[in-house]
């Protein structure tokens, strides 16, 4: 296949479903990893295709989604000061701190920025002799490496107004986290296909062997998903617990390995805090003491900053597919995408956004 439209094949998907069906012997509770999938999901009513025994459960790959609340609030302490620019993904305005949004620091004069690219911000410190640029560094694996070579950069050249305030989390400790946890309820994963065209998946192999949990490499269109799904059923239903790549058209086993040697010159492996779950050991990126200079956390002395979350939002059970959305109280009441009580709902990856998007008629 050539084009996106040949991926949402509605025959081909029915063709699937009805092969998924006549495979399925007992009920299997799956989860897809991304926030991307997600959407997908619920969007296109991928898991309202699939035989009544499976169950698709959301992922905590929403990068927005688990940046703890501490980090919001750093970030806000550290935009409202007048001699910063603060550069971040335009997701990131609207997550609420304890009092506020990065978005209210920028309506009351902060020099907050939306910027695409961590390579923007490099470029607006260049612009800005005068000025401290922070660019909000959060996200997968998958994002790491344009962090990375920003940092790089900002070091080979010279610009020492440039800093990074890092949340930057990694997806296989946080898949061993839900997979210890006695309340997991997951027999099989749909991995993020963009984190493992970066990182690769052999990470996966000692994962699926401890747990005896099938992993499929997934993509995002409605017959990756589907495809995925079926492959990982079919490993449940022979008693396999292998790492397969429905993705191959973008991933290779091995990942991309420029991208992986500058993660790993760069940042170095950290516990931890994910929103609503807790810390994760070693589940993180840190800027590596070379580069430490670039740690906007050190640079304006909010390293030590912490605090609890709201407990009115269940988006941590969530996140590890313990509940849906729907099952939350607030769901489309007292938390809504204009006024959201979670990240969950303020995310375009979030699963509380997807419902409330796709499902709330319905709901
Ligand atoms: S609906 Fe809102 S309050 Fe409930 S889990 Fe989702 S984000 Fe949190």
């Amino acid at each position: 296949m050539k084009f996106v439209d040949e991926y949402r094949n509605p025959e081909a998907a029915s063709l699937c479903a009805a092969a998924l069906e006549h495979i399925t012997t007992k009920p299997w509770t799956l989860m897809e990893i991304c926030g991307g999938q997600t959407h997908a999901i619920v969007k296109f009513g991928i898991d309202e295709l699939l035989p009544r025994q499976i169950e698709l459960v959301h992922g905590p790959g929403c990068p927005v989604c688990v940046t703890p609340l501490e980090y919001i609030e750093k970030a806000i302490e550290i935009a409202s000061r007048p001699d910063v620019i603060f550069c971040s993904f335009g997701d990131m305005l609207r997550v609420p701190g304890i009092s506020k949004d990065l978005l209210t620091v920028k309506a009351e004069g902060g020099d907050v920025r939306i910027v695409y690219s961590p390579l923007d911000a490099l470029k607006i410190a260049g612009e800005n002799p005068g000025k401290e640029i922070v660019f909000f560094a959060v996200g997968f694996e998958t994002t790491a490496p344009a962090n990375a070579m920003a940092v790089f950069q900002a070091y080979r050249t010279g610009l020492r107004n440039f800093s990074l305030l890092v949340s930057h989390v990694l997806v296989p400790p946080a898949m061993e986290a839900i997979l210890s946890s006695p309340s997991n309820r997951v027999q099989g994963f749909l991995a993020a296909g963009h984190v493992c065209a970066v990182m690769g998946y052999t990470e996966y192999f000692p994962i699926a062997e401890r747990y005896h949990v099938p992993i499929v490499v997934t993509g995002f269109e409605p017959l990756d998903i589907l495809q995925g799904v079926y492959m990982c059923v079919r490993q449940l239903e022979e008693g396999r617990w292998e790492v397969e790549n429905q993705y191959s058209r973008a991933v290779r086993k091995e990942g991309n390995l420029p991208a992986q040697q500058i993660i790993h010159d760069v940042f170095g492996v950290v516990p931890r805090k994910w929103r609503g779950v807790g810390e994760i050991p070693r589940s993180g990126l840190g800027l590596q003491e070379k580069y430490a200079e670039f740690d906007a956390e050190r640079r304006f002395g909010v390293a030590d900053h912490t605090m609890e979350e709201s407990t009115k939002c269940i988006s941590g059970l969530i996140l590890q597919g313990v509940k849906k959305p729907h099952e939350c109280e607030a769901f489309a009441g007292e938390c809504t995408p204009e006024h959201p009580l979670g990240a969950t709902m303020v995310s375009s990856e979030g699963a509380c956004a997807a419902y409330y998007r796709y499902r709330k008629i319905k709901l």
